[in-house]
């Protein structure tokens, strides 16, 4: 079974969006993974098929009903369906590459998207939603946020990148951000390669790359030296 993606968003058209094409789209193609958006407004109420109304205790903006977004979870999922069941949101988990790397290994994802001021407080607990962010700015829906995901994903499913070995050398891979990276030309506006890479010396190149990733870690991303209690 390929891994499978269901999103329910008031925007089905957005998806594949970007990640029909490219390698995650050259994937989908050969069903290497499957992408299936569903309207959350199918499950509307009334004639205007309603999806959102005011917040209870007064405010700005409308919420996603609770009813009728059960009403879409419960149509889009089987009893047997083991896939975790994610919201986007900004008060969620950060995604981190170790939760993309075990989603990917996992059968796939049911992705809620949220829109407006958000959801329903008690559909998450309701129907196990897991609160998932990928970073501490405000978007305007759940729906590009569930493309970084999914691509973060796809990418790392057997067979879609070209190059098998790509994606462990990567940033957050071995908890350090990259090496810098160089080709041709050999000197450029006056910068020349660092001479360690013509080397051909393998184990010093090794090296060199792996000072670098701490040193540029060290600079720009101490957090991530600090081992997390
Ligand atoms: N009022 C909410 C923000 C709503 S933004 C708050 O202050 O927390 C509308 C929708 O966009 C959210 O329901 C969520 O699905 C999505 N969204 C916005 N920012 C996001 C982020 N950083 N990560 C994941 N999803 C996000």
């Amino acid at each position: 079974m390929s891994w499978r993606a269901t999103i329910l968003t008031l925007f089905p058209d957005m998806f594949p969006g970007p990640l029909g094409l490219s390698l995650a789209g050259d994937a989908l193609a050969r069903g290497a993974w499957h992408c299936e958006a569903r309207n959350i407004r199918d499950h509307g109420l009334g004639k205007h098929r309603a999806v959102d109304d005011t917040p209870a205790g007064g405010g700005a903006g409308m919420v996603l009903r609770a009813d009728v977004l059960a009403d879409a979870i419960d149509a889009a999922v089987t009893e047997a369906d083991q896939r975790p069941r994610l919201l986007m949101s900004p008060r969620g988990k950060p995604l981190t590459q170790a939760r993309v790397r075990a989603l990917a290994e996992g059968p796939g994802a049911l992705i809620v998207c949220g829109r407006f001021e958000g959801v329903d407080e008690r559909v998450i607990e309701g129907r196990g939603l897991e609160e998932v962010s990928i970073g501490d700015y405000i978007l305007s829906g759940g729906e590009i946020a569930a493309l970084v995901l999914m691509d973060a994903c796809v990418r790392l499913l057997p067979g879609v990148m070209g190059h098998d070995q790509s994606g462990h050398d990567e940033s957050f891979e071995n908890g350090l951000l990259e090496y810098p990276h160089f080709t041709r030309p050999r000197e450029w506006e006056g910068q020349a390669i660092p001479d360690v890479l013509l080397s051909g010396d393998h184990a010093k190149i090794a090296r060199w790359r792996h000072e670098q990733s701490e040193a540029i870690t060290r600079v720009r991303r101490p957090d991530l030296l600090t081992p997390k209690g």
